[in-house]
């Protein structure tokens, strides 16, 4: 393993030994090629400059407590990038070559996984841009698709800590037949502005809500939410959030725990009557959520004392973090073991 700090990293780029990438041109991708540049070239008039003609996912690796690697659910990123890519109007990234190209960045900088003690991991960052070049707006036939990886440390250092949000209508994140279901730069570049003033608030996630009545709830900064409340598992339905791989896997981990799940619209007045709430994704897994304050009725809502982690978000995060580390059996079949 490399000699790194491994109990002081964040959430940041760290060069490691090197990335894959891709190209797609006349119809069809070329083999993976593997790269120590850390620099990509490209002509100024390239599409996904403009144009936004950008897509990317996010996934992780695991030390485990037996000392092997596992890649957690990369067939479903790539399943989520094929969509994507499909509405984006870019060239698809086949499941197969997006999986090997995860396997093989982590297989090539195995010594950046970090160890099992330090409750850090390896982050895949897998992007496919539009590379055509030209001015005008239209699709672009040709595109690079890359994975780079990067070791970062647990979100949550010294454990789990219920984080605040705040309601506010000030920005929409995406348009219910926008491009909120899928996972483009564009809906970042969108919820920025909400998200920099919450920060400046003291708020760490922004609580968005659906752009036609904002009555219901969308999505927590750039993760999914869930409430926990009689024995069931609530998580909101909507044609504007993305699907989180995440969420998924607790959908599943709290059936299997004896939890009901209901997918469906979420009313934020629902949020007061919920035991638990959280938000869910790939960096934290889980962020139980300790405090609401609605900005604009200025109610304010707190789980518990808004300290304390409840039991069910810790149940869900200590069931899905045994099988990432392989303390418990996958028997889902959700992890590639790196060989
Ligand atoms: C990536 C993302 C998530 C989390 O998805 P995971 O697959 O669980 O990492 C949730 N919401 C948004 C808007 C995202 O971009």
């Amino acid at each position: 393993m490399k000699n790194i700090d491994w109990n002081n990293i964040g959430f940041d780029y760290m060069p490691t030994n090197c990335n894959v990438r891709a190209y797609y041109k006349d119809g069809a991708w070329s083999e993976l090629e593997y790269t120590d540049n850390e620099y990509i070239n490209m002509h100024m008039a390239t599409t996904c400059l403009h144009y936004g003609l950008e897509c990317f996912e996010g996934l992780k690796a695991f030390r485990g407590a037996d000392g092997k690697v596992r890649l957690f659910r990369a067939d479903e990123n790539g399943r989520r990038m094929e969509s994507s890519a499909r509405k984006l109007c870019l060239p698809v990234p086949p499941v197969e070559m997006f999986v090997k190209a995860c396997y093989e960045v982590v297989k090539r900088n195995i010594e950046f996984v970090p160890p099992y003690e330090s409750g850090a991991s390896l982050y895949l960052r897998p992007v496919l841009l539009g590379t055509k070049v030209g001015i005008g707006v239209k699709a672009s036939h040709e595109a690079m698709f890359f994975v780079f990886c990067s070791p970062v440390g647990p979100y949550f250092k010294g454990g789990m800590k219920p984080i605040k949000v705040i309601i506010d209508r000030v920005q929409d994140r995406a348009a219910p037949r926008g491009t909120g279901d899928i996972k483009a730069g564009g809906n970042y570049a969108s919820s920025i502005f909400s998200g920099e003033k919450a920060h400046q608030l003291g708020y760490s996630n922004v609580m968005y809500l659906d752009a036609t009545e904002h009555k219901y709830i969308e999505e927590c900064g750039a993760a999914n939410f869930f409430g926990i409340k009689d024995g069931k598992y609530i998580t909101p339905k909507s044609p504007s959030i993305l699907p989180s791989i995440t969420n998924k896997s607790l959908r599943t981990l709290a059936e299997d725990m004896g939890l009901k799940v209901e997918e469906r619209p979420v009313p934020v007045e629902e949020l007061a009557s919920f035991e638990e709430a959280g938000a869910c994704g790939t960096a934290a897994v889980i962020s139980p959520i300790g405090y609401v304050f609605d900005i604009d009725t200025e109610e304010k809502i707190t789980y518990g004392d808004g300290q304390t982690v409840g039991k069910t978000c810790l149940a869900l995060y200590n069931k899905l973090q045994d099988i990432q580390y392989g303390r418990a059996e996958d028997k889902f079949g959700w992890t590639i073991e790196i060989i």
